[in-house]
């Protein structure tokens, strides 16, 4: 992207309404340490910004910095520099526990390797972040819409054993939004899953935008996966290379191509 649009995108950013956005990064970057080796760049500079009630998926290939941006954005790890929000929440003004605090009531976690705990049912699961942070603050409401929606219906006091992969991650889903987050940040909730299962977690994160008033923020490499969200951002070697609203299969396919084309590989490494 230019440093022109770059700084105008950084200008309608900043200039944003209170509420219009359930998460902005601003200028985002972001290197991790490799013992005795150099510096890994994975994010060099992240404009993004989620308007609240949209589902915005981040494409790209492996390495590209797709999980560092959303491990920035759910205040998992710390930027180097730039301005991460959620809400109008500056993460970088919040100290440790206000942080923990901000992650566990306000945004809602599918990361790969977040397994459901197999000694628990399946309901116990979904239930569990309410449950530790302590009873009543979640209406009964919401509890019985997310489980009935996300659910396996009939399984729900069985273990995460006895379930399908595919019944499996919409636990998880379920799990990730028994408390209401204002935003839900997802990295690649469908990988593993074959396509009717991946479809069926789709179509609950639409749900969960559409007829629940939830924000979603995923990553994926699945043009499949992106084409069902409101806006696509493609992301290459720790850059915002496009992004496109409204978006079918075939052009994220076309984009995608475009932007690899346009962004041969970089050195990584940062100078130091
Ligand atoms: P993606 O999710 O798009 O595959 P990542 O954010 O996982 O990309 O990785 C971006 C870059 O940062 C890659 O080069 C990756 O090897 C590197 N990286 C990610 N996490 C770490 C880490 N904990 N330590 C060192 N390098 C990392
Ligand atoms: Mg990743």
């Amino acid at each position: 992207m230019s440093r022109t649009t770059s700084a105008l995108t950084r200008k309608a950013l900043g200039n944003a309404s209170p509420g219009r956005f359930a998460a902005r990064l601003i200028g985002v970057r972001k290197s991790h340490r490799t013992p005795g080796g150099p510096a890994v760049e994975a994010l060099r500079g992240v404009d993004l910004a989620v308007p609240t009630g949209t589902m915005v998926a981040v494409i790209g290939p492996s390495g590209a910095g797709k999980s560092t941006l959303l491990h920035c954005a759910a205040g998992l790890t710390p930027a180097d520099s730039g301005g991460i929000h959620v809400g109008e929440t500056s993460l970088s003004t919040l100290n440790e526990r206000a942080l923990t605090r901000l992650r566990r009531d306000r945004i809602g976690l599918l990361l790969p390797g977040f397994d459901l705990v197999p000694a628990l049912t399946v309901r116990e699961n979904i239930t569990l972040p309410v449950d530790l942070a302590g009873r009543g603050r979640v209406d009964a409401g919401w509890s019985n819409r997310v489980i009935t929606a996300f659910g396996p219906a009939n399984r729900l006091d069985r273990r995460p054993r006895e379930l399908t992969p595919g019944e499996r991650r919409r636990a998880a889903c379920a799990r990730a939004l028994i408390g209401r987050p204002e935003i839900l940040i997802a990295d690649e909730p469908t990988a593993g899953l074959d396509t009717r299962a991946a479809d069926e977690v789709l179509a609950l994160l639409r749900l969960a935008v559409s007829d629940m008033g939830r924000t979603v923020l995923t990553a994926t490499r699945d043009p499949y996966v992106a084409s069902r969200a409101d806006i696509v951002v493609f992301l290459g070697d720790g850059r915002v290379l496009d992004r496109l609203s409204a978006p079918d299969q075939h052009e994220v396919l076309l984009r995608m191509r475009r932007s690899e084309s346009a962004a041969p590989a970089r050195h990584r490494r940062a100078e130091r």
